[in-house]
């Protein structure tokens, strides 16, 4: 069924609780962890519990959850105290975009310019 766990993706299974990871905030519906391999002094991804293989999918079958998920990534860089000197939200979507975990995730980059145009 849409939005179910996936067995064989990664952030199901941080969902779960099965593979750890450093929360920083979490509610009913969304989680948001620091990710493994930072590019920037922030970097943590947001993600909604429920398994979309991309943002536009959520998008689509869960407006409000996609709502969230950004008024969460907003959350998480208030905590992390970037909104002054700006961050960056990224959704990859694709392989060809550098996607390598097909769950929708917004990634929260900041806390270095992040002015040229690649992460
Ligand atoms: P993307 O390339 O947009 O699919 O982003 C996936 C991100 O997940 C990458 O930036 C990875 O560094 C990150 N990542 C992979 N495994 C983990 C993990 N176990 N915990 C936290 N972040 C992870
Ligand atoms: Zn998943």
């Amino acid at each position: 069924m849409a939005g179910e766990p996936q067995s064989d993706c990664l952030f199901c299974k941080i969902v779960a609780g099965e593979i750890p990871a450093t929360v920083v905030r979490e509610t009913e519906r969304t989680l948001a962890f620091r990710d493994i391999s930072p590019k920037a002094p922030t970097h943590v991804l947001v993600i909604p519990k429920v398994h979309y293989p991309n943002a536009a999918a959520l998008a689509d079958a869960e407006p409000e959850i996609t709502a969230e998920l950004l008024f969460q990534a907003g959350e998480v860089a208030a905590d992390e105290k970037i909104v002054e000197s700006g961050y960056r939200l990224i959704f990859n979507t694709g392989a060809g975009a550098g996607q390598t975990i097909f769950h929708a995730h917004v990634h929260v980059l900041g806390g270095r310019p992040m002015n040229e145009n690649m992460v």
